[in-house]
């Protein structure tokens, strides 16, 4: 039997155990040929952005803000036809005003659903923050469920694909037909968006007239199309995680047909008055910046998720995705296999942040979990996770979810971090790993 000789070694100052940074040369290694891919992605929608700036004409004036009611706001109405143009989209609503992902999904669902009319999930039951949202949970908020709205939904089959025979019977009397790109709290895989097409292709021909919506939260950019290449009718997302490029303080979209984000709209402000009011205050600049360095955010995201995936396997912990997966999102999660394991884990990510490197993550009971959770972010926007962040229930499987990384360098010494923690807690398996 091998003796574990312990080797620390200084990297600008880090101190990282000589056998990770052993780990983490080989899982570069592993990770070149997706990095190459994911660069050419980048790169694809990175010109697709430029052009869409230049299509629209975004001038110095666009990056000021408005103030009162923001009518006539040049930067804001420009901002909505550069962002559609980069999704593919017919239009866009892309506000500061927008809180949170859920927030903008809240606006979409009411926006298009009128009393009578039926949702169905086609991937499952949604995101948790939703459950209240649709009325699965909670009473006298005022959910779809208190305005008559039905809801139902088909699961996905045990590996993870749709069940296109549930489907087809399903939305045949639905308005919308709702499909979640990523996969949240879950290990099912996420959707990519030719198995988004697949489903949507389902849904059309039971029903030519159904709205396709997606919960596109973590998907944007990371291929070079979005859902509404493949026939899905309206996007929605948050400006905190892909498409806000790290740099959008807060915000959220909505994209798609031109009639029902119009719809939409009425419910960001009020019916008559749409997107004619809504001021940008000093926001625009942010937005748009972040959109222009999105795609490249993105990439830099992704990389750190493929060498996540890569280093943690050589450590003996099983991934979602496995490395050399396609990706729908920018998720990882990892099997921790216990909770000493992914508290230290989470704790050394903590450590590895930019902001609040000192501070200690510790589980607590968030509202709306059922079991205790964990997260680890040391972000410059509160609670952004297109920043490296992991985020974990402390229950079975003990799956930590790792997600963001704003630059690819940043991103991989918080991985190095987080195994140097779990490996002074005694939970890294040094003499099983064979680099
Ligand atoms: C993040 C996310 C949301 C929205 O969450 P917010 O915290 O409200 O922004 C919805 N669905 C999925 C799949 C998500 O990842």
């Amino acid at each position: 039997m091998e003796i574990f000789d312990p080797k620390p070694v200084t990297v600008q100052g880090f101190e990282i155990e000589e056998r990770i940074l052993k780990a983490a040369a080989r899982a570069e290694e592993n990770s070149e040929s997706a990095f190459r891919e994911i660069d050419r992605t980048a790169r694809f929608n990175g010109e697709k952005v430029l052009k869409a700036f230049i299509n629209n004409k975004v001038s110095d004036a666009c990056l000021k803000g408005s103030t009162g009611y923001g009518y006539g706001d040049i930067g804001r109405d420009t901002l909505d036809a550069v962002f559609a143009e980069a999704v593919g989209a017919e239009d866009a609503l892309v506000r500061h005003s927008i809180a949170s992902g859920t927030h903008a999904l809240t606006a979409a669902l009411f926006g298009v659903l009128r009393t009578g009319d039926k949702m169905v999930s086609l991937t499952g039951r949604p995101y948790d923050t939703l459950e209240e949202v649709i009325g699965l949970r909670g009473q006298g908020g005022g959910s779809l469920a208190e305005f008559g709205i039905e809801y139902d939904q088909v699961d996905l089959l045990p590996d993870g694909k749709p069940d296109v025979a549930e489907i087809f019977k399903k939305v045949k009397n639905a308005k919308v037909a709702y499909i979640q790109r990523s996969r949240g709290y879950s290990l099912r895989p996420s959707l990519t968006v030719s198995g988004i097409a697949e489903i949507v292709k389902a849904a059309k021909g039971a029903n030519p007239d159904v709205i396709v919506m997606v919960d596109n939260c973590y998907g944007e950019f990371v291929e070079r199309e979005e859902p509404l290449a493949a026939g899905a009718d309206l996007i929605v997302g948050s400006l905190i995680k892909n498409p806000g490029g790290g740099i959008a303080p807060t915000g959220g979209y909505i994209a798609g047909r031109k009639d029902l984000v119009e719809k939409c709209s009425y419910r960001l402000t009020c019916p008559g008055v749409g997107r004619e009011a809504g001021a940008s205050l000093d926001q625009n600049k942010a937005l748009y910046q972040g959109l222009f360095l999105a795609p490249e955010t993105v990439a830099n995201a992704l990389k750190t998720a493929v060498f996540t995936t890569n280093i943690m396997n050589l450590f003996g912990f099983e991934t979602f995705p496995a490395p050399d997966a396609r990706r729908g999102d920018i998720i990882t999660s990892v099997l921790m296999k216990n909770s000493e394991n992914l508290i230290a884990f989470c704790k050394g990510v903590q450590k590895g942040s930019p902001i609040d490197s000192f501070v200690s993550p510790e589980p607590w009971d968030m509202p709306g979990y059922d079991s205790q959770v964990i997260m680890a972010a040391g972000t410059f926007n509160n609670g952004a996770s297109i920043e490296l962040s992991a985020d974990a229930p402390l229950r079975e499987p003990y799956a930590a979810y790792v997600q963001g990384g704003l630059t690819y360098a940043t991103g991989r010494m918080g991985i190095l971090c987080a195994l140097q923690e779990m490996f002074e807690k005694g939970c890294l398996n040094m003499t099983s790993l064979r680099v």
